[in-house]
């Protein structure tokens, strides 16, 4: 994963913290998917074309319509199944639960800085694999693994995965958030699943959460 900028807290030397900018939807799941559409099409190098498309089913519930965009690219139309049916995220919820699909986490990368202190935790509770692979990488990053992938600059500052910008294995993922606690006081069912920001969590090719997310200052970087 380390090629992509993904959306890291940077604690610069004079004490601040940023955020930096996200390009990694882009380089992890829209360009392989857009490479297999085109291979799929069978016009895996050369131009697609005219009228030659794939149509792509998105799945994007009515809490979240305003994420519904095309695909920006004539070979591959974007359709929104979950729209077209006016469906909720509670009602896939209760479609998925009358087929014995009890928990349906919503997908992101491993290590997405995204994640919320739930998530971390279960991940470290329930998936100690992931969680290890995590700890990891977040230890990798630390000094020189975002180095000269931030628009070819230097990083002054370490970079880490968990808000707190302490490492990933001292982070203070047991803090349950005052979000998480109104969740546990709600029906299964009726909540949406939302981190502390308020903002939904997950990251799907068309809909990345990380859209509109740096709520942070950009770091510091070495002058070009
Ligand atoms: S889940 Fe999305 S925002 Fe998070 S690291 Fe993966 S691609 Fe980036």
């Amino acid at each position: 994963m380390s090629g992509a900028v993904m959306p890291l807290y940077v604690r610069n030397p004079d004490g601040t913290t940023g955020m930096i900018r996200r390009q990694c939807t882009k380089e992890y799941k829209l360009t392989p998917i857009k490479k297999q559409v085109r291979a799929l099409l069978g016009h895996p190098a050369g131009r697609v074309p005219k009228g030659v498309f794939a149509e792509q089913w998105v799945g994007i519930s009515r809490d979240e319509f305003d994420r519904a965009k095309d695909s920006g690219i004539q070979y591959a139309i974007n359709r929104h199944p979950l729209l077209e049916m006016d469906w909720s995220r509670a009602d896939c919820l209760r479609f998925l639960a009358r087929r014995g699909w009890a928990s349906t986490p919503k997908s992101a990368c491993i290590g997405c800085p995204f994640h919320t202190n739930a998530m971390w935790r279960t991940m470290r509770d329930e998936r100690p694999r992931e969680w290890a692979d995590a700890v990891a990488f977040d230890r990798a990053i630390r000094q020189g693994g975002v180095r000269g992938i931030h628009l070819g600059r230097p990083l002054l500052g370490q970079a880490f995965l968990h808000r707190s910008c302490l490492p990933l294995d001292q982070a203070p993922i047991d803090k349950v958030t005052a979000h998480e606690w109104g969740q546990r006081q709600g029906s299964l069912l009726d909540l949406i699943d939302k981190d502390e920001e308020g903002e939904p969590s997950g990251c799907s090719p068309w809909t990345c959460h990380g859209d509109g997310r740096e709520i942070l200052p950009e770091p510091q970087v070495v002058a070009a």
